[in-house]
């Protein structure tokens, strides 16, 4: 640390991302990526805005606004881009925590890494001992609530009644809905931004829409809350979505069937992994994502995580006391998948 920095600075402990390896040695299971490829529409379009770098993007992001708009029924108003859902979420935590923000104990790493950039004072509220949300735990907290549904790195699910149970006994309080992984099989809480006030939903097109590299995600609400959002937005970087990225995103808004295809394969190769993992001995959670998490019976999470990188698979191991056994390992394609089962069951051979 310079001895120019600000005290504020010096005690943030930042995210750690997932490695991402310089050489492709590794089959890359650490980050929830989708292993498909972007709609070739996404492609194309992004190409075709490079020509036009000269000039600024949109910053309403107007065609992409429009289009998610009328995708998800709700109005132009109710909608505001951002550069991926974290910089969403971090104008949610500069801009509506000054009452204090609550959050499970095993969740998205970036609510506390963003309460501690914000100097807003986490409430951590632990998961049940099988790591699922109880609703009735996040009744009258009196501060802004946060919850990824599915959650990560569990994908558990939690029911559209229980998130509405939260948003009626906490109605002077906001409640955000991270939707990252809300297309691998869990039901979006968008259709109640209309009934609660005190909504946002954050959604996100680095995993279900393959446009991780391309930095884009949303935020659902009335519109108080978006013109809120928005006055944060433009007093720090209006152009923060660029050119291609913005085209990228509409292109794949309108290539439905390319999306729903892709959802379909990672869903499926999910489940077959999911049985896979029963058949083998590995104790699971009934995870609705892309991605799931196991325990061996009897190793630890480090010593899995290890053997799996030497045979050349790249999962994710949180040096966290409650999930230290764990691994989290996204869903790939079926190839990848099977290589990583015959690796597990390498693993649990008596
Ligand atoms: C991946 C992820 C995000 C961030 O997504 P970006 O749009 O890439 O910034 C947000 N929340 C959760 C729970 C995630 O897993």
């Amino acid at each position: 640390m310079s001895r120019f920095a600000d005290y504020n600075i010096k005690n943030i402990t930042p995210y750690v991302p997932g490695e991402q390896p310089k050489v492709q040695r590794y089959i890359k299971l650490n980050t929830n990526e989708n292993p498909y490829p972007p709609s070739p529409d996404s492609i194309a379009a992004a190409m075709s805005e490079t020509h036009k770098y000269n000039l600024y993007p949109d910053p309403e992001c107007s065609e992409l606004t429009q289009k998610l708009a009328e995708e998800f029924s709700v109005g132009f108003e109710n909608i505001l881009i951002g550069n991926g859902s974290d910089e969403l979420l971090a104008f949610i935590f500069q801009g509506f925590c000054e009452g204090g923000v609550a959050f499970p104990d095993i969740t998205y790493g970036f609510y506390k890494v963003y309460s501690e950039l914000y100097n807003r004072t986490p409430e951590i509220i632990p998961l049940k001992e099988d790591f699922s949300i109880d609703c009735n735990d996040y009744l009258r907290l009196d501060k802004t609530i946060v919850i990824a549904n599915p959650n990560a790195p569990t994908g558990m699910v939690l029911q559209l009644d229980e998130i509405e149970k939260i948003l009626q006994c906490n109605d002077n309080n906001l409640i955000v809905i991270d939707e990252a992984y809300v297309d691998f099989g869990a039901v979006s809480s968008i259709c109640l931004v209309e009934k609660y006030d005190n909504l946002i939903v954050v959604g996100t097109f680095s995993k279900s829409r393959s446009l991780a590299g391309a930095r884009v995600g949303y935020a659902v609400s009335n519109r108080d809350i978006i013109d809120d959002l928005k006055k944060i937005k433009f007093s720090f970087n209006p152009y923060s979505l660029n050119r291609a990225t913005l085209a990228a995103a509409s292109a794949s808004i309108s290539d439905r069937i390319y999306f729903e295809e892709c959802i379909s394969k990672i869903i499926s190769t999910r489940e077959k992994f999911k049985l896979n993992l029963d058949k083998m001995g590995y104790l699971q959670t009934d995870s609705k994502a892309n991605f799931v998490f196991i325990k061996h019976p009897y190793l630890s999470g480090k010593d899995v995580f290890e053997r799996l990188k030497k045979g050349g698979i790249l999962v994710r191991h949180f040096e966290k006391e409650r999930i230290v056994d764990y691994l989290r390992i996204t869903i790939g394609n079926d190839e990848d998948m099977e290589f990583v089962t015959k690796a597990l069951s390498k693993l649990v051979v008596k």
